[in-house]
């Protein structure tokens, strides 16, 4: 009888894993409240800033702004209507000239002065964003406070540099910029659309989001205090329509848009024709890879970073997570243990990890999503943590099982929401997460250095992280492909965005 051959095992490259210790207390392990004290200085109402002064809307209308930690009113907003957009950008034609011909070295004094006067102010600015929009303290505090400071500064040094920007070419201000911005973060997307118009030499009407206008605000006592031209700077708030104004005005010789995907082909229809520049910075649902020779504890750290910070209001989040089959399992596994970990809660507590959703609105959107996602068969994994009572809040979620063809895995969820797929290869890894509308961001992890490379220029996105997420610097350009929009924010290119060639 002939021999057959005995079947040598399969190998698997991953060793098996021992069983890891779980470091979990349950509700046994109690942390004392560590709120943050700070006082944020607000008033109970904020005007209009048009001209270098505080007015009062034409309108004579005012909006409530809320704390969505737990509902209650914050302040009065004044809701800018047609007549005050056109004061603002009256303000800010007749401020252009003086301010454009201004030498370089000038204009970076007030820069810096700028970014000088928010650091010490630092603390009262990130406890108002923090209960104005609802992110936990921590990063209020670590993050957009010293990220928004870091803008003026780095702008600043660019001011009297400007013949360094398209060497060969003589670069001049565009004119009067209208800049509407969204609510994720508030004061950081304010210093990424004033700073490189103002060291440009451009003056600027922005609007900022309807709830989240406070710290907008604030800053203009700090343009004050800095002493800034009158007109450079004009501030009008409002809802959606306001921002329809600003974008809509004939004085505007550029507009710069950060918003939904939604809204930006709305921006750019109504724009078509006209001889105005568009800068738009859209939606996302980029893919956060992890390959099998990734570093795996490391790389939890960063799914947990890339989903979760800002309760996922992020528009380059890690939304779908794109991980190697042979380690998928341990990585869910590592992952559920680690988001059980996550403290929710009260944003200005600052052992908070994840905080309040920004809206009830919002915080709908998000649940009707996570409800497609169980409708459609996916598994949903939400640690058992208890919310507060009042306020907008929602558990930080995984889902499993997701394909390509679910809406989680689709549409942009913009919340604490993370939807996990498998691939077997690098190509189908790239293949994944090239299919999609978006191409704003993507994560890649891996032990070897030729796999970034590859897949970071085939990746089409933005910005691609590797073995890290969401680092974010000045110098650093930041925009997207497809529908996350086009043109630069930060470095060299996000200012060239603000010149034209003579
Ligand atoms: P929206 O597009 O609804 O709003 C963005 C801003 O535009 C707000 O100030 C809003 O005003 C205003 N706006 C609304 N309608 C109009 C209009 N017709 N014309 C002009 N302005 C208008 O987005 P969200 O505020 O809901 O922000 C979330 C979205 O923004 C997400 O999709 C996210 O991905 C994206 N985003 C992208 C970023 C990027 O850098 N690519 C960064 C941050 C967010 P109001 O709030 O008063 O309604």
């Amino acid at each position: 009888m002939a021999k057959t051959a005995a079947k040598k095992p399969v190998r698997s490259s991953v060793r098996p894993r021992r069983p890891e210790p779980a470091l979990l207390f349950g509700d046994r392990w109690e942390y004392d409240p560590a709120p943050e004290t700070a006082d944020p200085r607000l008033q109970a109402r904020y005007e209009l800033f048009i001209n270098g002064r505080f007015v009062a809307p034409r309108t004579g209308r005012y909006f409530d702004s809320l704390n969505p930690a737990n509902e209650r009113k914050l302040a009065e907003i004044a809701l800018a209507g047609e007549a005050d957009v056109d004061a603002a950008y009256a303000a800010a034609q007749r401020a252009f000239p003086a301010w454009s011909r201004l030498p370089g070295a000038e204009r970076g004094k007030y820069l810096f002065r700028i970014a000088r006067l928010l650091q010490d102010r630092a603390r009262e600015f990130a406890v108002a964003e923090t209960m104005d929009n609802g992110k936990p303290i921590r990063e209020t505090r670590d993050f957009d406070l010293p990220m928004a400071a870091a803008h003026f500064f780095y702008h600043a040094g660019w001011a009297d540099k400007l013949e360094h920007l398209a060497p060969g070419r003589k670069v001049a201000p565009l004119g009067v910029v209208g800049q509407v911005i969204p609510w994720n973060f508030p004061l950081l997307m304010l210093a990424w659309k004033l700073a490189p118009a103002l060291a440009a030499g451009n003056t600027v009407v922005l609007k900022p989001a309807e709830t989240t206008s406070i710290t907008c605000l604030k800053l203009a006592t700090i343009l004050q205090d800095a002493g800034l031209p009158p007109g450079v700077v004009n501030f009008v708030t409002g809802a959606g329509e306001t921002g329809a104004r600003v974008v809509a005005h004939p004085a505007a010789a550029k507009v710069a848009f950060t918003g939904s995907t939604e809204v930006g082909k709305a921006i750019l229809r109504s724009l078509a024709g006209t001889e105005k520049k568009l800068t738009l910075e859209l939606g996302g649902k980029a893919a956060n890879i992890i390959l099998e020779d990734a570093p795996l504890d490391q790389a939890v750290e960063g799914i947990v970073n890339g989903i979760f910070f800002n309760q996922g209001h992020v528009c380059c989040a890690g939304s779908r997570l794109l991980v190697q089959e042979p380690v998928a399992e341990a990585v869910l596994a590592k992952l559920r243990r680690r988001i059980a970990t996550l403290r929710v809660g009260d944003p200005m507590d600052k052992n908070t990890d994840v905080g309040a959703i920004n809206s009830r609105a919002q915080l709908r959107r998000i649940a009707a999503l996570v409800e497609s996602g169980v409708r459609e068969g996916a598994e949903l994994y939400q640690p058992a943590c208890a919310l507060p009572a009042k306020g907008y809040y929602f558990r930080p979620s995984v889902f499993s099982g997701v394909t390509m063809s679910h809406r989680i895995a689709r549409e942009e969820i913009f919340g604490p929401v993370l939807s996990v797929l498998t691939f077997r290869t690098v190509d189908e890894a790239i293949e994944k997460a090239n299919n999609t509308a978006y191409g704003l961001s993507a994560g890649v992890w891996t032990d070897k250095g030729s796999r970034i490379l590859r897949m970071a220029a085939e990746l089409k996105a933005g910005v691609v992280w590797a073995n890290t997420y969401n680092k974010f610097d000045p110098a650093s350009p930041f925009g997207g492909y497809k529908e996350s929009g086009f043109g630069r924010e930060g470095g060299r290119h996000g200012l060239l965005d603000y010149v034209r060639a003579v």
